[in-house]
């Protein structure tokens, strides 16, 4: 039997248990999309969840949550730039006509990595190493672009009009950014987050759910005052964090762990707060990422700075599962420019375009670093013991429920003892089907924290048995204190 990568194990137990799967697939499913299953769609919720408490709640800021529409006008990507510069280099065999995205072909020839060159770049490098078609060895012919965007047309007929499915949430803000200041009090720094699909019409996804055509984006625009980046309210909070970098400049050095206060010095306290809370956000499940500095070449074309925050796979190396980007006033003076209209602020006297300071999560790959994280596996005698060790807060339940038998008024135990539970606001469900270690080892596959036993011995002492998912470790409980008890470990 060929070997398993953990990535290849990690996308089989997602179809097999329902985190997620391809989509239309009864049809024919169309690369690039996927669909979330029962128990994907509560992990993701949570995810989101957790965001959100995170950034919009806990950080305490002015940031604030909308939910702009997915189809936008033409215009829109033309004041942003996408219209005309966000593009794929791409090139066509001239004998059997596959296309592949340039970059991509010089990556997996050479083994470097080519992303954000030139198409006339990319161009000479196929010729310099005389690259071929990968499926059928012929010429290539000279590197062109397409652009990314997935279009569709609103009305019908002559009066129809072209717009886009949005390539990345930042429009559906930044077009709204006026309204919002002004609801919002006038305030700077204001931070407006999405939550939401966005589309891109992808010449190789890849990976499952980490180059899709339809994705998720959690994301923050913090809008400044240009004149104000170099302090931040809070910056004391965060001054000794340490922070792991990849420089542009060092890019040699590897991976250096530095202060929040020293990165002000380069980039500002504003930039060096956000990298400082991201760094913290991912403290708290464990997941070790870093801050990866794209230099002029690479960055896209809107970013000042940016920081590729990276998460290394087990088997596939460090890979982007969000980013960290300073926009500049891009964004709000090209749909100035565009819509005629003023979009500056008044402050203190000056009129002001604020500069965007984005925090952007791919929530997809996010979930799947999770999943590759949390995979754990164990041979006892002749069975693979499988488990996703998931942070109990995006643990799609706290707790599986499990009558011993279906019968001699256990059913009606275990039912108390769910609604005791439910009405406690923990997430938990009923299986009664097979043996109760086969009832474990399903709840283990989906990262469920606990399992709680009902037998005969509960009719004597009131008293349930819980099981640990990491440890397998299993106590009993009193039934009046199992709501607690649960709490206090989740909370752990
Ligand atoms: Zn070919």
């Amino acid at each position: 039997m060929s070997e398993q990568t953990r990535y290849d194990k990690v996308v089989d137990l997602a179809l097999r248990r329902g985190l997620f799967y391809p989509s239309s697939e009864l049809h024919g499913a169309i690369a690039g999309f996927y669909d979330y299953g029962s128990v994907g769609s509560r992990i993701k919720n949570n995810w989101e969840n957790c965001w959100r408490g995170f950034f919009l709640r806990r950080l305490g800021e002015p940031f604030v949550e909308i939910q702009p529409a997915e189809v936008a006008p033409e215009k829109v990507f033309e004041a942003s730039g996408h219209l005309t510069q966000f593009v794929d280099p791409i090139t066509e065999c001239g004998k059997c006509g596959a296309v592949e995205r340039a970059d991509h072909l010089l990556e997996s020839h050479l083994k470097e990595g080519f992303e954000g060159l030139s198409a006339k770049g990319l161009g000479a490098l196929i010729k310099k190493h005389k690259v071929k078609c990968h499926k059928c060895g012929g010429d290539l012919k000279e590197v062109s672009v397409l652009n990314m965007m997935l279009s569709t047309r609103i009305g019908t007929g002559k009066l129809s009009k072209p717009a886009y499915m949005r390539p990345e949430t930042t429009q559906g803000v930044v077009v709204n950014f006026k309204r919002e200041y002004l609801i919002n009090r006038e305030r700077l720094p204001l931070g407006i987050a999405v939550i939401g699909r966005a589309f891109r019409n992808e010449i190789a996804p890849r990976q499952t759910l980490f180059r899709m055509r339809e994705f998720t984006q959690a994301e923050i625009q913090v809008f400044c005052d240009p004149s104000e980046l170099a302090k931040h309210a809070r910056f004391s909070e965060v001054a000794t964090s340490k922070i792991p970098v990849v420089l542009a400049k060092e890019r040699k050095k590897g991976i250096q762990m530095v202060s929040a206060k020293a990165l002000a010095k380069e980039y500002g306290e504003v930039y060096a707060y956000y990298m400082a809370r991201i760094s913290e956000f991912y403290a708290s499940p464990g997941l070790r990422v870093r801050f990866f500095e794209k230099n002029e070449e690479e960055r896209a074309f809107y970013n000042k700075y940016q920081f590729d925050i990276e998460y290394e796979f087990e088997d596939g190396g460090w890979r982007e599962i969000a980013g960290f980007h300073y926009r500049t006033d891009h964004d709000l003076a090209g749909h100035a420019r565009v819509s005629g209209q003023d979009l500056s602020v008044n402050r203190n006297g000056k009129r002001v375009i604020p500069h965007i300071v984005e925090l952007s999560f791919g929530v997809d790959r996010n979930l799947l670093a999770l999943l590759d994280a949390g995979y754990r596996e164990e041979k006892k005698k002749d069975e693979m013991r499988v488990w996703l060790s998931l942070p109990p807060a995006v643990a799609p339940f706290t707790a599986g429920v499990y009558p011993l038998v279906n019968k001699d008024r256990l059913p009606e135990k275990t039912e108390e003892v769910l609604q005791l539970l439910r009405n406690a606001g923990l997430d938990v469900f009923l299986d009664d089907g097979g043996s109760i270690g086969r009832r474990y080892a399903r709840a283990d596959e989906i990262g469920v924290p606990f399992g709680i036993t009902i037998d005969y011995d509960t009719f004597k002492d009131d008293s349930v048995t819980v099981r640990e998912r990491d440890s397998t470790k299993q106590e009993r409980v009193k039934i009046k204190v199992l709501a607690e008890h649960l709490k206090n470990k989740l909370n752990k």
